[in-house]
Order: C-alpha cells, then structure tokens, then sequence
C-alpha cells in the first residue's frame, strides 16, 4: 500500500505537460511530413494538431526535428550487458592463444590485489580454430583467476584458480548447463557494476531507447526494484523469470503485464523464458541437417516443454522459448501447440519454411536479433551449409503475416536498436555484400518492428526527437542501413519526462 502511494506522487511530480512545437512525424504508417505539434501530458501524447495552444505546458521548439514513437529492445540481459563494460573484450578472437594475449594486457594494466578476479567476454567459440586448453590460460593469468565467458553466453573458459574459486574442475570450456549454473556466481565489484548500470541506462536513452524486455536469470526481478528504489530515471522494463525463480513470481502473484511492486510505474512482469535449446557458436543449437537427421542440444522433452508452458499459462504468464535451430522451433511449436500458451519464439534464426504457416496460426511474434546475422552469417555458411536461405528470413515471415519483434540480446551484440535496424535492412554491415539479399526488409518494417506505440493521442508519451528521418529513401540497402546507425537522437521521453 505504502510502495503504491509512495511511486504515484513521485510520478506525478515528475510529470509536467511539454508541448513539441513544430515536429515532423517520421512516416512510420504513411504519415505526411508536414510539422506538427504534439502535446505530452499525463504521461500520454494527449493532442497532435497545428498549432495547439499550451496552456500550462512547458513548450519546446522542436524547429522541424523529426518525431518517432520510442525504441523497444525486445530482448535483453541488462545485467550482463553492465558487466560487460568492466570486461576484457574478447569478441573478434580467432583462436585461444589470441584470447589469452588480450588477458595478459589486461593483466599488465592492473595495479589492484594480484588475486582479483579478471573476467573476459566476447569470443565465439565457433570462430576459434582449436578447443582451449585450462593450462594455456593459466600460463598468462599469474595469480588472478580469469573467467572468460562466450559471446552468445553459453559457454565459459576458466583458469585453474577461477576453477579452484568457484569448485569445479574442466580441462577446455564448460557449456550449458555446467555453465549456465556457474555463470550468475561470477560476480563484480558491486561499485563498479553500480556505475556501470547507470552507465548502461544513460547509453540507451541517448539511443532513444525506452523499453526493454530483459530476460533476468537468478534473481526474479534483478537490479530494476532497487534502481527505482534509489530514484533513478529508467526506462520501461518487462522482467522476464526462468524457471529457476518461477515459482518466486507465482508465489509474489505477479502475472504478465502486472506492475511491478515500487517500480515508479515503469517495471512490468514479462514472461516466462525457457531457453530449449544451444547456440549456433557453441554448436549446440537444434539444427536438423540436409539428411534430416537432428543435431544439438535440446533441454527439454516435449513433454517437459509442455508441462512448463501449461504453468506458465496457469498463472497468467505468457512464455517466451528460445530456439535457435530449425528443429528446436518446430519441437517449440509442438509445446505452444499442446500447451495453448501465449507468448514469442526468441531467435528464431534458422526457420523451416514449412512451419512458417503454423507460426502465423498460432499466432506467436518472433523476437529476432538481425544483429547476430552479422556476426554469425561465416559461421553460419560454414556450420548450416546449403541452409542459409532459411537463416533469419525476414522478408519471407513478414510477408506470410509474422510478426516481428526486434531486439539485440545483448550482451551478445550491443544493445542498439539502430543496428537491429540496420542488419535487418541490409543483412550485413553497410560496407560488406548483402547476405542472402532476398530476404532484407524495409526501414519502416525494421522501425515498426522496434517500437511498440505511435505517436497518436492517447497513446503513451514514450517519442524521441531525431535530427532527420531515418526512413528517407536511398538509391540501396546499404546506405539505408548506414542511414539509420548514423541517426542522431536529440531527446528521449519516457512517460511524458525528458531523459536525455
Ligand atoms: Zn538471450
């Protein structure tokens, strides 16, 4: 009772009308460029119009800038993705011996306690041309222990006095589930990873960044509780639960959509995520191959799949599955089947064309990550041979009727709408050849898929003002895509209140 008073009056005193005064509405839908004025007020876009009268708003000249419903990160790991920025980066490495060269630098630079730990991430184990060996990383790490943790979080490399820290023992890498129980222990310097939190939330506003699902994985309702409790700005959380803390939600009674407790009105209960299957860097996704057999790590039986949906729907929580591979989405789709829970398939990256029809009757959103096409899309070639029409088929699914949500799972890629854009419009990096080009979408269809409003009265005051329209159309996809990385954001909204 307390909480619910205590974060509506400072709400309220956070909210004072702002009138945008001459905007331009970036044609999301086919609205005409001519400006505009938009009115915020009670957290709502409560009047779009020609020169509207402010009454006791706050005005701002907007001179002509260009008006965009907010970005959404459909699917992050907020806090892994703080932790990384205390990291050794290790992304880009081609093999095991380059990795441990970039700790030994590290190592260099430090002048703290010689047994600190060090903490890497960024590699992709399926770019390394060899399996890591324990001992080659202990031969640079003196006596720090060193975890190196995999880009796409599903593997991690320990030293021997990392392993002695923690008690485990492996000779190479430790992946799923060996490392998926060890990777919340790895724990930073609770200073650091304070600032580097605040760090993260200013970084996304100055995107226009103001929502995110994130996909908490120890604790239920990770740092957002403690952060609003502290009365810092944020943006819109929907809180994912695992089903390690699944029963801490059901017992809390909080069902999808529900506010969360003390959360300034901005912390909302996600989904449940239940990750079904690997990766495609650590080779553990559920592919099948072009003789039909399976491949991969599946972590669960249909059944147990099932049961955990059922659940999940029971009391009020949608699910969101992770699937990878082909197979694992088609095992994922039998589960929404028997289970009738509603929810989103997230990755989705390699599709079998035929079950594109029961997506679009099941009625399911895919929670894409273009992004992972620019770092996997080698791997991919080399891994998914002869199947890189199916991987990440945007075009196909939106014109079958899918919906699309895009996201950037970071830590594994940065947590940047703007690329997402950029990757699904270009399937590459602006300077590189389309990847499989059939399959691009368009700006407008990457941006709708990347917000959640409009700017349209009634709707929630979550807009960003940007220095030029990131849809204007360019002779090709490259320099849309270039177009949108490079777009400016000038300020960011979240309910009515200027962030950035
Ligand atoms: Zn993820």
């Amino acid at each position: 009772m307390n909480g619910a008073s205590r974060s509506s009056s400072r709400r309220r005193s956070e909210i004072t009308a702002t009138l945008l005064r001459s905007v331009r509405r970036v044609p999301l839908d086919g609205e005409p460029a001519d400006p505009v004025d938009v009115l915020l007020a009670g957290g709502r876009v409560s009047a779009v119009g020609v020169d509207l009268d402010p009454g006791g708003a706050v005005v701002e000249d907007a001179d002509g800038r260009w008006i965009a419903p907010g970005l959404w990160d459909e699917h992050t790991h907020f806090e892994q993705w703080a932790q990384t920025a205390l990291r050794v980066d290790t992304a880009g490495t081609s093999d095991p011996a380059e990795a441990c060269r970039r700790v030994a630098d590290h190592i260099a630079t430090l002048d703290g306690p010689v047994d600190s730990l060090v903490v890497g991430f960024g590699h992709r184990m399926s770019s390394w041309s060899r399996e890591p060996v324990t001992a080659e990383l202990d031969a640079v790490s003196g006596t720090h222990p060193v975890v190196l943790m995999a880009g796409d979080a599903h593997s991690g490399w320990l030293n021997a006095a990392a392993q002695r820290l923690y008690g485990v023992s492996f000779d190479s890498a430790c992946t799923e589930g060996d490392w998926f129980a060890l990777m919340p222990r790895v724990a930073d310097d609770p200073l650091a990873l304070a600032d580097a939190r605040l760090c993260r939330i200013r970084e996304m506003f100055a995107l226009g960044v103001v929502g995110l699902v994130d996909m908490v994985m120890d604790d239920h309702l990770g740092p957002w509780q403690a952060l609003a409790a502290a009365g810092v700005a944020l943006p819109r959380v929907q809180i994912g639960v695992f089903p390690s803390t699944l029963d801490e939600v059901i017992e809390a009674g909080l069902r999808t959509g529900d506010e969360v407790p003390d959360g300034a009105g901005l912390l909302r209960m996600g989904s449940l995520k239940i990750i079904a299957d690997g990766s495609l860097s650590s080779l553990t996704a559920g592919v099948r191959d072009a003789h039909g057999e399976v491949h991969g790590h599946f972590a669960y039986s249909l059944d147990e799949l099932t049961s955990l949906q059922v659940r999940a729907r029971e009391h009020g929580l949608t699910v969101a599955t992770h699937a990878i591979g082909d197979a694992c989405l088609s095992q994922v789709l039998d589960a929404y089947e028997a289970s009738g829970a509603t929810g989103t398939v997230e990755h989705a990256q390699l599709v079998d064309r035929t079950e594109i029809p029961r997506i679009v009757r099941l009625g399911l959103p895919l929670s894409v990550q273009p992004w992972h096409l620019v770092d996997d899309w080698r791997a991919m070639d080399a891994l998914w041979a002869g199947r890189g029409d199916d991987a990440f088929p945007l075009r196909s699914l939106l014109d079958a009727g899918v919906t699309l949500r895009l996201g950037s799972d970071a830590p594994v890629a940065p947590l940047d709408p703007w690329r997402a854009m950029a990757a699904a419009v270009h399937r590459n990096t602006p300077d590189v050849a389309s990847w499989h080009p059939e399959e691009r979408i368009t700006a407008a269809e990457a941006f709708r898929a990347s917000v959640r409003t409009r700017v349209a009265v009634g709707q929630p005051a979550d807009v960003i003002l940007l220095d030029a329209n990131p849809l204007d159309a360019q002779p090709d996809s490259a320099t849309t895509a270039r177009q949108l990385m490079g777009t400016n954001v000038s300020a960011t909204y979240v309910a009515g209140t200027r962030r950035y």
